[in-house]
């Protein structure tokens, strides 16, 4: 039960990511939560860094697609200059948005990436879909109270990770 919650991989940020890695593993659609993940809940835009990342990851030929549990507002406000597929409202962990999201990229679960910043989310929603999950450090403590609520439990999961990714290398 416990595996469920873990992730693939557990990155420091999205910057982090390594290209050439997931190119090695054959991965050609990545599924990006918002809040926390690339901004703060309530920074409105991306900022230049965040725009030229996906301009990166575009032109190493990467499909992109945000998933979020935020409104249709904040959602299309975000992504008016990105232009990215995205899915506002997407109710993870349920795996629906994560399908919906394949299946705008021409993806499938063997070959995309959910990339997050909660357990209880991302990285649940992800494993329940099949698909592979990188776990990243969330880039602002300043959470919406629901997600507070989850982090203290979020931090003993992330533990128990990191005691066994140990063992394991
Ligand atoms: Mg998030």
């Amino acid at each position: 039960m416990l595996k469920q919650l873990f992730p693939t991989d557990y990155i420091p940020s999205i910057f982090d990511l390594n290209i050439s890695e997931l190119k090695r593993h054959h991965i050609k659609g990545l599924i990006f939560d918002i809040d926390n993940t690339l901004v703060p809940f309530d920074v409105a835009h991306p900022d230049d860094k965040i725009i030229h990342f996906f301009e990166e990851l575009k032109s190493n030929g990467f499909k992109v697609c945000l998933v979020s549990n935020n409104t249709e507002e904040r959602v299309i406000k975000f992504n008016e200059k990105l232009k990215l597929f995205a899915i506002h409202k997407a109710s993870k962990p349920k795996s629906r948005s994560f399908k919906k999201a394949m299946e705008l990229m021409n993806t499938d679960k063997d070959n995309t990436v959910v990339i997050g910043d909660q357990i209880f989310t991302d990285v649940w929603g992800g494993n329940k879909a099949g698909i592979k999950t990188i776990l990243v450090v969330p880039v602002s403590e300043r959470d919406e109270w629901v997600t507070k609520i989850k982090r203290g439990l979020e931090r003993i999961v992330i533990k128990i990770y990191e005691r066994q990714r140990k063992k394991v290398k």
